[in-house]
């Protein structure tokens, strides 16, 4: 059988070091807010290119303190709308909602399940006030047009670059100086130009803690303030409160985990691609869409997510040839029960998208031996 994602094996070699860590950690006594989470704040916000990295309780909660941060500074507004991807992870979205703000859903690109920035304009209104990016699957989306019709319409562009730690883009060159003001040499990742971007370190990410855990990066020392505050009861001082803020802190021991785990995320991330580009280069079936890839760092591949019309049909083969897929995601955010009034709406090509898609086996201890098994059997469906 080979697993879909064996997150024990991606875990494994790092054991002894992992013990290592919970031994340090106990003996010191200080299990919250500790020099573990400051260390894998720098070192993230370092790895990001980045000035700011905020540690959170999780990927949702980073989004959601982003929004509410931009509230407390009054540059966002309740009631606010926010233009968000409607093929998305329901997070995004349930992020939009739970920060009192107004979801605008908008058809991703079918060529690479990422919003199409071409049809922006025709969302927008005058209660427009940001767009929520979201890098589906690890590959970024469009950001120098995103950007370039943010900047046109001032709105705020807020990633979820919870799929996509390590991807980096090309960016132009008069916007890297602005990017890497205050960091030394190096290279930002997702955009960063950005305002803020929100990171998950769920176990399953590329970048995956042993339980919950998230991050936001930013290159705003106003907005870096806030986030500190929020996420710790709003209080910067101890019992001295200054926002109505949350408990959402990152994990000093999963912080501890992360620390281990960091230096190889691009070494991961490397295999992840090779592993897509066999995929892309040896699946020869007329039935079977693979994903668009530029052969750019622009790609970590969380997720190799394949389209066919017989989608479930061809999960049943494959799981009869012991080959376990997943579905990302089997019901749209805008048709599902919890968002009743997004209900009525209609999205034909983020609809067909989740009837056709199918996750492959994908992460960095796949072995070689199980890639082929797995292209010579789609080659024979
Ligand atoms: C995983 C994920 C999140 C949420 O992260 P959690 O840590 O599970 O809260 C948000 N957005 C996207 C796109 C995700 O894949």
């Amino acid at each position: 059988m080979i697993q879909f994602l064996d997150l024990h094996k991606i875990n494994q070699p790092y054991e002894a070091l992992f013990q290592a860590k919970l031994k340090s950690v106990l003996d010191k006594g200080w299990y919250i807010l500790g020099n573990e989470v400051e260390k894998f704040e720098n070192h993230f916000a370092d790895y990001c290119g980045t000035k700011f990295c905020i540690g959170v309780g999780n990927g949702l909660d980073a989004l959601i303190l982003i929004f509410k941060a931009y509230i407390e500074l009054g540059k966002l507004q309740k009631g606010d709308e926010i233009i968000v991807p409607a093929n998305t992870y329901i997070a995004s979205i349930l992020a939009i909602l739970q920060a009192d703000l107004i979801p605008v859903l908008v058809e991703p690109d079918e060529k690479t399940f990422n919003l199409d920035p071409n049809l922006l304009a025709e969302k927008i209104t005058s209660k427009t006030k940001a767009i929520l990016v979201v890098h589906l699957y690890g590959q970024l989306a469009d950001m120098n047009k995103i950007n370039d019709f943010a900047n046109q319409h001032s709105l705020i562009v807020v990633e979820d670059a919870a799929q996509a730690h390590g991807a980096k883009s090309e960016i132009p060159e008069n916007k890297l100086q602005i990017s890497n003001s205050n960091t030394q040499n190096l290279e930002p990742r997702t955009y960063n130009l950005q305002q803020a971007s929100a990171y998950s370190f769920y176990p399953s990410k590329n970048l995956g803690a042993l339980g919950d855990g998230g991050a936001i990066t930013t290159n705003d020392l106003d907005l870096a303030n806030v986030l500190f505050s929020l996420r710790n009861y709003g209080s910067e001082v101890k019992y001295h409160n200054d926002f109505i803020g949350v408990n959402s802190r990152l994990d000093e021991l999963q912080a501890a985990f992360l620390n281990v785990k960091l230096p190889n995320l691009d070494s991961e991330n490397e295999r992840r691609v090779d592993i897509a580009k066999k995929y892309l280069a040896e699946i020869k079936n007329d039935k079977i869409t693979l994903p668009f890839y530029d052969n750019s760092t622009n790609h970590v591949f969380h997720l190799f997510v394949i389209r066919t019309r017989n989608r479930n049909e061809l999960q049943e083969y494959l799981a009869k040839n012991s080959i376990q897929t997943q579905i990302h995601y089997p019901i749209p955010p805008h048709k599902q029960k919890a968002l009743k009034e997004l209900n009525h709406l209609s999205f034909p090509i983020t609809e067909k998208m989740h009837d056709q898609v199918l996750s492959l086996p994908m992460s960095p201890v796949l072995r070689d031996e199980e890639v082929a098994q797995i292209i010579q059997i789609i080659n024979q469906y």
